[in-house]
């Protein structure tokens, strides 16, 4: 079977996160069958956090890779681990993810020195407790959608109609530019 395309989305506010990212990116690359394409690495403001918070790096990786979905996001889950992700104990995170209804009461995200989400899987879409494909809220977030468009202006998510840039067009604003030095 070929490979499908993948999208990873990486983001961190705490212990030097330009760094944690690009080693993370490197780290990336040996999950890929083939070339990895990288973004640019983005500075963009903490935004729905309960706590005083510093700027998020961002960026995000599309690349071949022939592992299954939920093994993906194990090995992802394992970088975050190896980078020093700590949840907060009893945050309401997990089985009580939060679905993309915009009903459900919104969660106070935490400062996090690597996330690693799944963005996109090929066309796949997948809706398992702990798996969404295409992640739910990625098409309103500017801090992937920018970086998407750097390296892929003809993404299209599975289940949306509108192309990048419309998407780029109707997200919420934000504070967002790549990061310098
Ligand atoms: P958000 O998902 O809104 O970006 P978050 O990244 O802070 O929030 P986490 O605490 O990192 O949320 O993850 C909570 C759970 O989300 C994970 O345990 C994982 O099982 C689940 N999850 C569901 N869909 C995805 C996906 N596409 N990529 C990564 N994790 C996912
Ligand atoms: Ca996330
Ligand atoms: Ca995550």
């Amino acid at each position: 079977m070929i490979g499908e395309q993948i999208v990873v989305g990486l983001g961190g506010n705490i212990d030097n996160p330009f760094t944690t990212l690009s080693s993370a990116l490197d780290e990336l690359g040996e999950l890929a069958t083939g070339e990895i394409l990288v973004s640019s690495i983005y500075r963009s403001e903490p935004l729905g956090l309960a706590e005083a918070a510093t700027d998020f790096a961002n960026a995000v990786a599309q690349f071949e890779c022939d592992l299954e979905p939920m093994v993906l996001l194990r090995h992802l889950q394992a970088l975050e681990q190896k980078y020093g992700r700590k949840r907060r104990a009893g945050s309401a995170v997990d089985e009580s993810h939060p679905s993309e209804s915009s009903a459900s009461e919104p969660r106070p995200y935490e400062s996090r020195t690597l996330d690693l989400d799944i963005i996109a899987f090929g066309d796949r879409m997948i809706v398992e407790s702990d798996l969404r494909v295409p992640h739910p809220r990625a098409f309103e977030r500017l801090f992937v959608l920018l970086p998407l468009l750097e390296i892929d202006p003809g993404f299209r998510f599975a289940d949306r109609i509108e192309s990048l840039q419309q998407l780029v067009d109707q997200a919420p604003g934000m504070a967002i530019g790549k990061w310098q030095g």
